[in-house]
């Protein structure tokens, strides 16, 4: 189950948002089986038109949708690399989440103060940049001095050394990377799988994928425009290529909240025109374009189980292989696994219920996957054990 984590410096509005996801109708689904919510965690439901078609294809009598996790992490300071204020604490909490929502100020509010005194979305992308590189740094430290003696130790000849010569260079590289502040995701593009176990094996904070959300006024938001926008865009493309910008506001998801809870659609729709000056008459929560992003961004995909019980939504990594997949569900089942049944879900889109399993079979729609198979998102599955 991979998380996500809210980070940024003080006061830009995390905890708002936070709670926003908390409110929501998609935050911390009161029926899902394994929701033990602590103050700091949501899980949210990720958002499937997929799985609203396959419960009703499938007469299922509920679906089971798939969550992601997300912590609020306390705030960030300038110095928090070196222990100012909750620096160790903030630091070891992300390092525990495997991917970052970065909330960045860009409202501005007299009646708010900002931590460094004014709006500037550039020099907080920096200092929070700077401070998970400068940790990682230290953190880089750490491991070549180990792994120099373990070098020292080892014969020449065998594979560890090898493998230990690698991992050096790759980590002498990595630093000579993170010395020009930049992060490591961005080191390179064609990982080998060589270089992606030794990552994994360190998790760095500057390694995990992260979507800037640029809080805004509802009503920059509304229109999809704010003056810092642009050159936040250019920081990005110089510092943290790839990484996603998305244009938010805590404020209007709160307010989008609170007109939901009244089913007040009209209240929202005349707060949207006032908002945005007569321009935009109605927007919804930008809630699950996030949590898709962030999946995206994780590498995760879905598939399904379905039956007339439930139609459920299971979450895995890209390449993982159909008993693996199959250990999703239950470890034994990897274990004893001896094949899968697989229809996809385009060639179910189209189809109204109720649906004849025997007619998946005579338009020979249902495929057997064997231990080899790699699953593809929205695969419809039936294992075999
Ligand atoms: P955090 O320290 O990053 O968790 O920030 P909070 O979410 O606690 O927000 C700090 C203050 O800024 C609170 O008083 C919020 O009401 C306010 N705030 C948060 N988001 C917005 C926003 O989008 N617009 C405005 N005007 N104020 C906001």
């Amino acid at each position: 189950n991979l998380t996500s984590g809210i980070v940024g410096l003080a006061n830009v509005g995390k905890s708002t948002f936070f709670q926003a996801i908390t409110n929501s109708k998609l935050g911390n689904p009161a029926n899902y089986p394994f929701a033990t919510i602590e103050p700091e965690e949501a899980k949210v439901v990720v958002p499937s038109e997929q799985l609203d078609h396959l419960q009703k294809l499938y007469a299922s009598s509920k679906k089971v949708p798939a969550v992601l996790t997300i912590y609020d992490i306390a705030g960030l300071t300038r110095g928090a690399s070196k222990g100012e204020g909750l620096g160790n604490k903030f630091l070891n909490d992300i390092r525990h989440v495997d991917g970052i929502f970065q909330v960045v100020r860009g409202f501005a509010d007299p009646e708010i103060t900002h931590i460094e005194g004014t709006v500037s979305p550039i020099r907080d992308l920096s200092i929070v940049q700077d401070e998970l590189v400068l940790k990682d740094l230290e953190f880089l430290e750490g491991i070549r001095e180990k792994l120099d003696r373990k070098i020292s130790k080892a014969a020449k000849s065998s594979g560890e050394f090898k493998y230990m010569s690698a991992e050096l260079e790759l980590l002498n590289a990595l630093e000579d990377h993170m010395y020009e502040g930049k992060k490591i995701a961005h080191f390179k593009d064609d990982w080998t799988p060589e270089e992606v176990s030794i990552l994994n094996k360190h998790n760095f904070l500057t390694a995990k994928p992260t979507i800037v959300l640029l809080n805004v006024s509802p009503k920059n938001f509304l229109l999809q425009q704010n003056k810092y926008l642009n050159d936040v865009n250019d920081w990005m493309e110089n510092y943290s290529p790839g990484d996603q910008v998305l244009l938010f506001s805590a404020e209007f998801e709160t307010k989008f909240n609170e007109f939901m809870a009244d089913n007040d659609v009209e209240g929202l729709d005349l707060y949207c025109k006032l908002q945005s000056g007569g321009e935009v008459d109605h927007k919804e929560t930008c809630l699950p374009r996030l949590i898709h992003e962030m999946r995206k961004a994780l590498g995760l995909i879905s598939f399904y189980t379905c039956g007339p019980l439930e139609a459920r939504q299971w979450t895995i990594r890209e390449g993982t292989l159909a008993p693996q997949a199959a250990g999703v569900i239950h470890t034994d089942l990897e274990k004893t696994f001896i094949s899968a049944n697989i229809t996809k879900f385009s060639d179910l889109a189209f189809m109204a219920p109720p649906l004849k399993e025997s007619q998946l079979k005579a338009q020979a729609l249902v495929k057997r996957g064997g231990k080899q198979y790699e699953m593809e998102d929205g695969d419809v599955v039936l294992f075999k054990a």
